[in-house]
């Protein structure tokens, strides 16, 4: 051993005793970060179990635990400054055909998910944007797509799994539990570990989607339902600029035997001869197939494919869900911002939810209209122009999504959810000391 590698080697070892010891199932990593790299987690201490009964020993042994999905949340939710555990381990995939459900670790994505069931014959309601998020963080913060008809993520759940602060396994499920039920599935991570989760299935379908281009405002005003309910997904994209969507993307289900012809005009519109990317200037090639081509739903209903980086990639995203009756009028409202907002705009989507009966659900009772901001990464300015935005929305009681970035005050944001004193309670039945609550949920959930 030379000096160079001898003093290497007594480093590391020096390095490594000094290192605090590891729980079984626990990972001292050094600082992690989200997805998008605008938070670094306030803990080096992650939990990676590869069993519900490591997961369970996991939380006996924590103080304080918050669970992590993958990552994609631009806020603290999913942030603790004790300990977080990932579930990635958990992958199971279990499908119950006599029932039309399927049965899937919380660790599974989307993207891992869709291919398995469509091989099977299956298929999920809808999808988000992307299919890298995993089901369980999904449906903990009401991650939606779009469609008139189509709740959100969370809607399909038909029951779940999750260990509650004493390391005990609770299940809930929507036959048996009812209102607890309703009251648990948009758990924003505070019940407890989600360990797995049952979704509600149908026969697989095809869709194809077509792009077009230029949508004046004006034709929203008394077409805003004709327009969102084109297709089974209908997602509006614009800079703001010229009262005008920049593209409209229409995902259409096709039935076996259904003509797939797109006109060349769509309300003035014109309809994209090439592929296009949301954010006029990127390449299209992570987005999925346009131009009419049919496709497996669940290589349509994303923008993105599963093998390439979604979206921008390193950006900040906002989203508030406003009553769809007044779609158009919140729309007009946020318009009169255009020039603070575009210059630190990637782009804004504009996307329906059908309304559910879930709690804590951001669609909870409202047909709503989901006004969405990819922003630039440039969070001096976005948290400036954020309460400018909260301000003009103010009549339409706008609902945060809750893992994306907002500034609406605490109170404001309890207000916009009438059953959440009764999920409060529901959370002291679970988790009576806090163990699962983090400053996010402290700030957002009970001060005022
Ligand atoms: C590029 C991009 C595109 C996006 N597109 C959309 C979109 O189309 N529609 C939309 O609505 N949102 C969208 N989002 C937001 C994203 O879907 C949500 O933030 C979602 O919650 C992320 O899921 P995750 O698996 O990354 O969970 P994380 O962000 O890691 O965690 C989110 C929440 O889930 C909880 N959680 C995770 N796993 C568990 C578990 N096992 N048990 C209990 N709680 C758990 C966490 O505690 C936290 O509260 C997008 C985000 C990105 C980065």
């Amino acid at each position: 051993m030379d000096k160079r590698e001898f003093l290497k080697a007594s480093g590391a070892i020096v390095a490594g005793s000094m290192l605090p010891r590891a729980a079984r199932g626990q990972e001292i990593t050094g600082p992690r970060q989200n997805w998008a790299g605008n938070l670094t987690y306030s803990t080096d201490r992650l939990y990676t179990p590869a069993s519900v009964d490591e997961v369970r020993q996991a939380v006996r042994s924590c103080q304080r635990l918050r669970a992590l999905g993958t990552r994609h949340s631009f806020n603290a939710i999913a942030d603790s400054t004790a300990n977080q555990i990932s579930l990635a381990h958990l992958d199971s995939i279990a499908l119950d055909e006599k029932s039309r459900t399927v049965t899937v670790g919380a660790g599974v994505t989307y993207g891992k998910l869709a291919p398995v069931i469509d091989a099977r014959g299956w298929a999920l309601h809808n999808l988000a944007s992307l299919p890298h998020i995993s089901v369980a963080g999904a449906i903990a913060t009401a991650t939606h797509g779009s469609g008139l008809h189509n709740g959100n993520l969370a809607t399909p759940v038909s029951g779940f799994e999750f260990v509650t602060a004493d390391g005990e396994i609770a299940r809930l499920s929507r036959d048996k539990d009812g209102e607890h039920f309703l009251g648990a599935v948009v758990g924003l991570g505070a019940l407890g570990v989600v360990t797995s989760v049952t979704l509600d299935l149908q026969p697989t379908y095809q869709v194809a989607q077509s792009v077009y281009r230029n949508l004046s405002f004006d034709h929203l005003k008394d077409h805003f339902d004709a327009i969102f309910g084109a297709g089974y997904s209908v997602s509006l994209f614009t800079d703001w600029q010229n009262h005008r969507a920049t593209q409209v993307w229409i995902k259409r289900r096709l039935a076996p035997g259904d003509k797939n012809e797109w006109g060349h005009e769509f309300f003035g519109a014109a309809l994209a001869t090439e592929k296009l990317h949301p954010i006029e200037g990127h390449s299209a090639e992570a987005c999925t197939d346009q131009q009419g081509l049919p496709g497996p739903w669940y290589e349509r209903l994303p923008h993105f494919k599963m093998n390439f980086t979604p979206s921008s990639g390193r950006e900040l995203q906002t989203e508030y869900l406003v009553p769809r009756d007044r779609g158009y009028e919140a729309i007009l409202a946020v318009e009169k911002l255009r020039d603070q907002i575009t210059p630190h705009l990637f782009v804004t989507e504009l996307r329906t939810i059908a309304p559910d009966n879930l709690w804590m659900s951001t669609a909870d009772r409202r047909p709503s209209l989901a006004i969405h901001f990819t922003w630039k990464p440039e969070w001096p300015e976005v948290s400036r122009i954020l309460p400018q935005i909260e301000a003009q929305l103010e009549p339409f009681e706008p609902r945060p999504h809750w893992g994306k970035l907002f500034t609406v005050a605490p109170a404001k944001l309890q207000s916009r959810y009438v059953r959440l004193a009764e999920f409060k309670e529901q959370l002291v039945r679970f988790d009576p000391q806090g163990k699962f609550r983090n400053q996010f949920l402290s700030k957002n959930l009970y001060t005022s």
